[in-house]
This record gives structure tokens, sequence and C-alpha cells, in this order.
């Protein structure tokens, strides 16, 4: 199949979360299986500086239709694997940043342009450069329009860009709702400035259109799916999801084993499998090193690596700060994000130095180290579409601490609750229920053979993007 992909970020050219990790190692799985696979990403200043970009050709200067402006563009090439193709598509004015959403404090306030811009400029490079797509599929608000730009190009030029276009929700929580002025930006037909089109409470809700115009609608599991159907989880779009309730389907992210996988893994001292899991101690002791916790290893080791925002449940840890510093245990987080999560972990880490390690870095390499050299890792979010991090820890043997929503719930099971299968501990999304999930992985990490035994099952479990890669082959098949 010809599949065009279209997304904000991609693994290594922009990461701010999963959203890369996903759309690199889907597209990835998909390309070895013999499909050609075109990549549509902004061009932004990381992505252009990226050592694979070097060799970028110039494939088309366009010009993209906004409001009563045309404003032009240009879209650089580059094929990082067979397959796989790679287009950038650059405007200095709005991606020549750091940052791809916003300078930390607040978002940019050309966001809408931005992505306006973007999946413009992806259609007219369909068009133009004629790539003749099987499926085009979108990802998150960044890209939801498209599906409704890609019709209207057809309709204006009377040709086929593309036969189905698939929409996959990452998170429902990001939408894309600008004031309803915007709505000239897109120059589409003013009827779909309604209440079945993409007016939201006199605003303009980008999500909202890609779930309805989509061919299909994905989500990253089975649970979200079912979830964002709810009041409590689907922010305000519950009403539109429910809509498509017959075409939505949760497909789970897997893990690139090439990236996250403790036998291969460049980024940390010692290697290791399930059959000898000798580094991964080297890896413990690293990890003590590194943070200057104290190395007296006998006690567990507490890993978060996450962005610091409401979502992954950091107020459940700080709420249990009583429970790090009085208890024999250790915990070191990577995360940055809110300024004030920041701040009140570099505070609490100030108040135990031998036992609580805070870092607010992006690191790559230190994400790698915690997955590898922790015993637990907790991840308690409020709510989780899929999650990737409580995967990784599975395959690192390193024992899942989570809440019982979204992803998590598809991918860990309770020890407590099912000896036989269990791979981790789960709780509710609340401080106190975290905390008797706190007190159980004492309880657990002293049982050494029990320990031992959960820890076995959940690194032969197969998150790989193989069996994840096949879903989303048979969704394409399917909707052609
Ligand atoms: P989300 O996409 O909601 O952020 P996921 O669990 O799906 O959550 O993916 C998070 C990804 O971002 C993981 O690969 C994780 O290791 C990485 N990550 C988060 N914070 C950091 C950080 N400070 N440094 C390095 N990697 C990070």
């Amino acid at each position: 199949m010809k599949i065009v992909h279209v997304a904000s970020e991609m693994f290594p050219y922009m990461k701010t979360g999963g959203l890369a990790d996903a759309v690199s190692a889907l597209c990835s799985a998909l390309a070895e299986n013999g499909h050609e696979l075109s990549v549509f990403l902004p061009g932004y200043r990381a992505a252009l500086e990226h050592p694979d970009a070097s060799g970028a050709e110039r494939k088309m200067r366009l010009k993209v239709e906004m409001a009563n402006d045309f404003l032009s563009g240009d879209v650089r090439v580059f094929s990082p694997r067979k397959n796989l193709k790679v287009y950038l598509i650059c405007r200095e004015e709005f991606f020549d940043r750091r940052q791809p959403y916003g300078n930390g404090e607040r978002d940019y306030e050309d966001n809408s342009d931005r992505f306006i811009f973007f999946c413009k400029a992806v259609v007219e490079m369909l068009r133009l450069g004629e790539l003749q797509a099987d499926v085009v599929h979108c990802h998150d608000w960044q890209a939801a329009l498209l599906p409704v730009w890609l019709r209207e190009a057809e309709r204006r030029h009377g040709v086929t860009l593309a036969l189905k276009t698939i929409f996959t929700i990452h998170n429902i929580a990001y939408q894309g709702v600008f004031p309803s002025k915007t709505f000239a930006r897109t120059n589409l037909p003013d009827e779909l400035n309604q209440m079945d089109g993409l007016e939201y409470y006199s605003q303009i809700n980008l999500m909202k259109g890609g779930i309805m115009f989509a061919d299909r609608v994905t989500t990253v599991s089975p649970r979200y799916a079912k979830e964002i159907q709810t009041p409590e989880f689907g922010c305000g779009l519950e009403g539109v999801v429910q809509t498509r309730a017959d075409d939505i389907v949760g497909l789970l992210n897997g893990v690139d084993n090439a990236v996250w996988n403790p036998a291969v893994d460049s980024l940390i001292p010692a290697r290791y499998s399930a059959v000898n899991l000798a580094g991964k101690a080297v890896c413990r002791a690293e990890l003590l090193k590194r943070t200057g916790l104290s190395s007296d290893a006998k006690s567990p080791i507490f890993g978060v690596v996450a962005r610091l925002t409401e979502q992954k449940g950091i107020d459940f840890v700080l709420e249990n700060r009583d429970f790090f510093l009085t208890q024999d245990v250790r915990l070191v987080v990577l995360g940055s994000g809110s300024r004030r999560m920041e701040e009140e972990l570099r505070e609490l880490a100030a108040a135990a130095p031998q036992k609580i390690s805070v870092s607010t870095k992006l690191d790559e390499a230190m994400s790698h180290l915690i997955e590898a050299g922790s015993d637990f890792f907790i991840m308690p979010s409020v709510f989780e579409p899929c999650g990737l991090n409580q995967m990784y820890s599975q395959v690192y043997g390193t024992l899942p601490v989570v809440s019982r929503v979204g992803g998590l719930a598809d991918t860990v099971v309770d020890v407590d609750d099912d000896p036989a299968h269990g791979t981790g501990l789960m709780c509710e999304p609340s401080a106190l229920s975290l905390r008797h999930a706190l007190q159980r992985a004492l309880v657990l990490f002293a049982d050494r053979p029990r320990y031992a035994a959960t820890q076995q099952r959940g690194m032969a479990k197969d998150f790989s993007w193989k069996v994840a890669a096949a879903g989303y082959e048979r969704l394409y098949q399917d909707s052609l």
C-alpha cells in the first residue's frame, strides 16, 4: 500500500512525548513490511539540523491559501531508510523554533496559522507531487482537519488524492481549540462552521473535525476508546466520539525494540535479558551513582519519567512525600513541564538528597537508565491514552505501579489480584490508593521469589510493534 502519515512529531526529528515514538515505530514497522511510506512533518529547526536531513533535497516550492493571503513554503525530502520518505514542510516564520508548541509558559499565539498552513501544504504536496495515497493517516489535532481539506481539494480540482483517511487520537485532552475568527483561515465552506461541523461553544475545534470527517477513527488503546465516550474522559468531545462509536477502534502502541530493549540498548551501561539479569544490577548501581543516591542497594528504587502535567498523577506522588522520606526507599524522578511541580519535586529532593533525586531536564539517556536501573516504575496517571513507560518498564524487568485507566489498564496486570499473570501493581488515580500500592510494593520486593517471578512475566510479554502494526494493516485493508 501507499501510506501517508501526517503528524507534528516523529522520533528522532521532534519529540515531546509518546506521539513521536508511536509515529516513528509504526512507520518503520510498515515500511519493513514492504509498504511505501511517506511521512509529513513540520520543518522544525531540530528536524532540519538532524544529520538524516543534511542531504535533504528541496522538492518543491508551494503556495498555500489562508483566507485572502497566499503564504509560500517549501518541502524538503529525505529517506532515512528503505520504503520511507520524510517530507518536511518548511516556512521559517512558523517552524524555525526550538519548541514545537510553545515557550514552556504558554502556547504560541500563531499555533492555528502554523498547523493550518502545515496541513494545507501537505494537501498541495499530495496534489502536485501526485503521491496517489491509498491511505492518509493523520495524528492528533495538528493534523485533524487534513481529511476535510483533502476532500475539499479533490472536489475543487477533480482529482483523487487519497482513497481513505484515518484519524488517530493520541490524547483527547489536546484538541486545538481556537477563536471563531480562525475559521476564515481554513477557507472551508461556511456550513462547516456550525454545530455539526467545527463549531464548538462559539470557537472552532480542530480535533472535532478529525473525529467527524475521517473515514476511520482510532485511538491508542481499547480501554481509552471506550473511556473517551464518557464525560469523565471525553474532555467535552464524548458526544462527538459517540457518533463514531461503530468506527472507532483502540489499537495499542507497541515498543520499538530497536530503541527500548535491554539486550541491545546502547544508552545503558550494561546489556541484559530475562535469562541473565546481571546487567540490570550494573544499571542499578550506575543509576544510584549518577543520581548521587546512597549506594546501599538493598531497599527498592522507585523511578518516574514523565511530562510534568496533571495527567501524569505527579501530585499523587508529591502527596505521598512522607512515604518517600520516611520509608527505606529511593526515588528517582526525571520530568519537566509544570513549574510548580518542578519546584515541589526539587524541594522534596532537597529534603533528602541521599534518598531522592530529581532532574527536570529532557534527558533521553537518563530515561533509559531509570527504566533499567529501577525496581519499580510509578505512573499513577489520571488518564492515559496508551502510555509507553509502563510497557518499557516491563520490558526492562522493572515492575510498573500504575493507575487502572486507559492503556495502563490494558497492559498491566496486578499481581495481588492475579498471582499467576501479574506483572505489576495497580491503584486508582488518587494519593491514598497510590499509597496502598506503594506499601504493597514494599511487601512484594521483600518476597524475592515472587518479585522475580513477576519480573519474568513482564519481560516475557510481547509489546513489539509487529503486533501493533498488524492491527493498523488490517484496519487500512478493511477500510479500503
Ligand atoms: P506522553 O506521550 O503522554 O508524554 P508516554 O508514556 O506515551 O506519555 O510517552 C512518554 C515518552 O516521553 C517516553 O518515551 C518517555 O521516556 C519520554 N519522556 C518524558 N519525559 C522525559 C524527559 N524528561 N526526558 C526524556 N524522556 C522523557
